[in-house]
């Protein structure tokens, strides 16, 4: 075998190469901020105010990044996430602002409630059987509502992460009934309860109040329930499947990607610090684990990877 991997021979039969077409960067968006401010759980990356974030996305652009996702934090938050749907709102014009600078950048935006609201879950809270919780179909109604207004702001792709039953074909009957047949919807369709997306909470201020959200969110363990959840999403019209967290999961990646969907892999917060502290304490070296975190994932069978390391990967890359 070692015939194979001579120094001359190996570029040659390298089977996963990494692109930047691969990778999809995600940004926070703050309506109360006038400066980038440091997300402190996760060094180096940062919340950007609204007039701001055209001029990031331009940078991304100029690095060759193709697309970005966006997440909001509003200024004003109440019981029935009503923030995320404004026409004014804090995604809204973000995606306006980013279109008229960068109109070729695939902009997503991430569908969802919990940083609207200000129980901090991800649609409608009510009592059930087990004291108070998410309601699944009255906050369908609240994700078709948030979904069409990002696609009346140019959203190219929007991407439901709340994980309720139902929510792929309510969202594409939704943006049907409206004109919007050509927005494509990327369902995270297999997303898991996990700790590793601690640093996000503060990065986009949408931790709870009270529970947790494992009675919406897959279990760990479970890797039947896990494909199901991304085969009943591409039964309802989902465009693009994702498996998240990335790195813990790429067992279920793999599985998800026998769909025959494209599929995406969110590496998530939690992913990004562990590799960032261990390199700022000289742990780890940052580049050679990121780009084998990334290349990883994608010999799993991501399509796409959505990762904080975007940018800094587009210049590597350049530099290969
Ligand atoms: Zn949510």
């Amino acid at each position: 075998m070692r015939r194979s991997r001579s120094r001359n021979i190996q570029p040659l039969l390298r089977e996963i190469s990494l692109s930047k077409t691969d990778l999809i960067a995600p940004l926070f968006v703050d309506e109360l901020i006038t400066a980038p401010r440091p997300i402190e759980a996760m060094p180096g990356q940062f919340r950007y105010p609204v007039s701001g974030i055209a001029g990031v996305a331009s940078a991304l652009w100029k690095k060759g990044i193709r697309a970005i996702l966006l997440f909001g934090v509003p200024k004003e938050k109440d019981s029935g996430g009503t923030s995320a749907y404004l026409p004014e709102g804090v995604v809204q014009q973000a995606v306006r602002r980013v279109k008229a600078e960068v109109p070729s950048m695939v902009v997503i935006t991430d569908v969802c409630a919990c940083e609207y609201t200000d129980h901090g879950h991800c649609g409608i809270v009510g009592e059930t059987r087990c004291g108070p919780d998410l309601l699944n179909d009255p906050s369908l109604i609240l994700m078709n509502k948030i979904a069409l207004s990002h696609a009346e702001s140019g959203a190219d792709i929007v991407a439901p992460s709340c994980m309720l039953d139902g929510m792929v074909g309510s969202i594409r009957t939704a943006l049907d009934d409206a004109g919007f047949e050509e927005v494509l919807i990327m369902s995270y369709s297999t997303k898991f309860a996990s700790a590793l997306y601690g640093p996000f909470r503060e990065a986009a201020d949408s931790g709870f109040t009270f529970g947790d959200r494992s009675t919406y969110q897959l279990s760990p363990g479970n890797s039947r329930e896990a494909f199901l959840e991304s085969q009943m999403d591409a039964d309802e019209g989902a465009d693009i499947l994702m498996v998240k967290p990335a790195g813990f999961y790429l067992d279920v990646l793999s599985e998800v990607a026998t769909i025959g969907l494209p599929v995406a892999a969110y590496q998530v917060s939690g992913e990004y610090s562990m590799i960032k502290c261990a390199a700022k304490n000289g742990w780890l070296n940052e580049r050679e684990t990121v780009l084998e975190s990334l290349t990883c994932i994608k010999r799993a069978g991501a399509d796409l990877i959505i990762t904080y390391f975007a940018g800094e990967v587009a210049g590597w890359l350049d530099e290969e």
